[in-house]
């Protein structure tokens, strides 16, 4: 079978290659996933740089997310043919992931594809939009109501940015955006931002411990200073979630927001969080989430075209999602 295959050379650099390979053998209480769609998010490109956070065995298949149907099992749970995807776990970090024509993976890791939605459009979604549903569902569960107030979603244009912008405008909040591109303001409003601050301008204005009381919710998608400086603009009471690391891995803030404002800053993991909340936010995502706008969000790829994608992703010039078509 074909896969995207990074591996590791004895100076220790790394290289990546499309290449044929064993097809995987399905063993005890695992599934073999003849996979349809596989996605790109930035943890998969860090893996193909030997990033050892996510990927310490080589030679490596990358890709944490794939939809497909299940090719071969010994599970009970599932039957030959069924529509299938698996996102996070081990999957593309050091399982070989989802950018092969067949995965295997064990049983306890695969959900179900719903009704109503395609292949390709659940992995427009995939990790980046379980992750953005995971934090939307999280303001809400807090909370935050559309007539609280705005809601800012930091990386905006990045996968899961993208996709909490359009979830949070179709189900009826005001989103602001924070960007690096100002080549992507039209696009960003179009996907549904109301407005749009470059991400440079946002660090500079906010220069106090606090600022004034602006947004009812945060989606941060990039922490370091941005994250920081949403934080100084929660209204009393409101909530931000926080999933990924594009900016910083570092948080410098103060307490004001929390001890002043009772602001509260939540943590999100799609990775290993449990089966059911996941297979939960997918019922949600093709159907009440589902986002007209997925199409315009969305960058077919090949096998052949992951590297160079990769290299878009590392340089923070990539937009909206890549699904890698198998
Ligand atoms: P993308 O690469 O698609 O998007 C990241 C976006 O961040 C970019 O498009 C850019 O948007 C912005 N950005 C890039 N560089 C910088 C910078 N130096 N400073 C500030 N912003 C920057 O990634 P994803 O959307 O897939 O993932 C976003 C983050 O979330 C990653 O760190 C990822 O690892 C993490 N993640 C975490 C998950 C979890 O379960 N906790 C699951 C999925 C992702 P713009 O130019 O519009 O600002």
């Amino acid at each position: 079978m074909k896969a995207f295959v990074v591996e590791k050379s004895e100076d220790k650099t790394f290289s990546s290659s499309i290449q044929e390979v064993l097809v995987p053998q399905c063993g005890e209480d695992d599934v073999v996933i003849k996979a349809t769609y596989s996605s790109l998010n930035y943890k998969d490109a860090l893996s193909s740089i030997g990033n050892p956070g996510v990927t310490r065995k080589f030679p490596h298949v990358t890709g944490i997310d794939v939809a497909g149907v299940v090719h071969e099992t010994t599970s009970d749970a599932f039957t030959v043919g069924e529509k299938v995807l698996v996102t996070g776990y081990d999957l593309g970090m050091d399982t070989d992931g989802g950018h092969a024509e067949f995965v295997k993976v064990p049983a306890s890791w695969v959900a179900r594809v719903p009704m109503g939605i395609t292949d390709k459009d659940i992995m427009t979604f995939g990790t980046a939009g379980l992750t953005a549903a995971l934090s939307i569902n999280e303001l809400i569960n807090n909370g935050v109501k559309p007539e609280d107030g705005e809601v800012l979603v930091t990386g905006a244009t990045g996968g899961v940015g993208s996709i909490a912008v359009s979830i949070l405008s179709k189900i009826g909040f005001n989103v602001v955006a924070v960007s690096g591109k100002q080549t992507q303001i039209e696009y960003l409003k179009q996907i549904g931002a109301t407005e749009v601050i470059l991400r440079q301008a946002f660090n500079e204005d906010a220069k106090k411990p606090m600022m004034a009381e602006r947004y009812a919710g945060v989606v941060d998608t990039v922490g370091g200073d941005i994250l920081a400086n949403a934080l100084k603009y929660i209204k009393y009471d409101g909530v931000a979630t926080c999933c990924g690391l594009t900016a910083s891995h570092e948080l410098n803030t103060n307490v004001f927001p929390f001890i002043l404002r009772g602001v509260r800053l939540i943590g999100i993991d799609s990775v290993e969080c449990k089966l059911d909340k996941k297979q939960a936010a997918w019922d949600k995502l093709a159907d009440e989430w589902k986002v007209e706008t997925l199409a315009s969000i969305t960058n077919e790829i090949a096998l052949e075209d992951i590297k160079a994608t990769y290299q878009l992703m590392l340089e923070g010039q990539s937009v909206g999602r890549y699904v890698v078509k198998i």
